[in-house]
């Protein structure tokens, strides 16, 4: 089958692939229909690895996925040829500790589209563990489905924070990540959120998203904006997801006393962590990685409406223009959020 290869750094082809995937009992075969592109892809392509993640092998791209069931395992229940689904990308060991004690996504033999070496979704079929596969509701598009995966991590990131009703939050960053985390956060309760990022662009488009304040952070200071829409005492959850090590730095300078940050992005060097600032204000700190079983909510929260993430697709590619859409969101004009390449129409 034809598929978008990273053959090494900076290297994409779009080629044919073997791949010899029977369907298992409790496996569907899924025709793909859109794939999202991520951070992480674009960061393999340039830098050929994340950590310790390193592309020693040739690839395929692609995590973000929604499709349609082609067929399905003798066990398979909740499923049937046509299905519109979506797919979490991280399967673990189901016998595993951590799977036990609920936190599958941190199983250390989880195998997750796209990190080396398992190959990703940006080719026209897969086979996925049915448990992993979810029906998209009628009035949820293929393209918003794709985007339960980012979504995903921004509503467990809310999770983490225990959002309660009425919080003021800070989300540093509107990449697709702050700007899913903003809407997880208001899903949850928020009642405002201020939207820390550069780019004047995301900023504005953050601010049709709800009661979302931007603040553009070359020009205005953090705190300062903060102070002002809490009377001074500062932001009951901070959520850092710029992946900037400068702004990681300074998550507990918006914080309230008493408050909670939570880190979503992964700055690439260490970051100052700031001991005293933290234990001045007691401040709860949680780290996100990817998230567990939150699918079903993130699909039940776009259904009744309560989240649209339509604003935040901005451009769509075809399959065919795969390097082309991945050398684009090498590149991201300031007014893009997420890029998607479309396969089937
Ligand atoms: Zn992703």
């Amino acid at each position: 089958m034809l598929a978008l290869v990273l053959e090494k750094t900076k290297q994409l082809n779009l080629r044919p692939v073997e791949l010899d995937e029977t369907v298992g009992d409790h496996d569907v075969r899924i025709r793909i229909h859109t794939v999202g592109i991520c951070g992480s892809d674009v960061h393999y392509y340039q830098h050929g690895r994340i950590g310790p993640f390193v592309v020693k092998e040739p690839m395929i791209l692609g995590h973000e996925a929604s499709g349609i069931v082609e067929e399905v395992g003798a066990a398979v229940t909740h499923l049937k040829p046509g299905d519109r689904v979506c797919m979490e990308p991280g399967i673990p060991d189901p016998n595993s500790r951590a799977t036990r004690l609920g936190i599958y996504n941190l199983d250390p033999q989880v195998r997750f589209w796209a990190t080396p070496p398992i190959h990703g979704c940006l080719r026209p079929t897969v086979v996925h563990p049915a448990p992993f596969t979810f029906k998209i509701p009628d009035n949820v598009s293929f393209a918003e489905a794709a985007m339960v995966e980012p979504l995903a991590v921004g509503m467990h990131a809310a999770n983490k924070a225990a959002i309660r009703p009425g919080d003021v939050a800070v989300v540093i960053g509107a990449g697709p990540i702050g700007m899913v985390t903003a809407l997880a956060a208001l899903a949850g309760g928020a009642s405002s959120i201020v939207i820390a990022d550069v780019q004047q662009p995301k900023l504005d488009l953050a601010a049709t998203l709800g009661p979302i304040t931007p603040v553009n952070v070359s020009r205005q200071n953090l705190k300062d904006a903060v102070d002002a829409a809490t009377d001074g005492w500062g932001a009951d959850v901070v959520f850092e997801a710029s992946g900037n090590a400068r702004a990681a730095a300074a998550v507990f300078e918006p914080l309230c006393p008493g408050g909670r940050v939570v880190f979503i992005g992964m700055p690439n060097e260490p970051i100052a962590y700031d001991v005293v600032g933290a234990s001045v204000k007691e401040a709860r700190v949680e780290h996100v990685f990817r998230y567990a079983h939150v699918y079903p909510r993130a699909l039940a929260l776009m259904h009744s409406g309560k989240i649209d993430v339509k604003p935040l697709i901005t451009d769509a590619f075809s399959f065919e223009e795969s390097i082309e859409a991945f050398d684009f969101a090498t590149h991201m004009p300031a007014r893009s959020v997420k890029a998607q390449i479309v396969l089937q129409q």
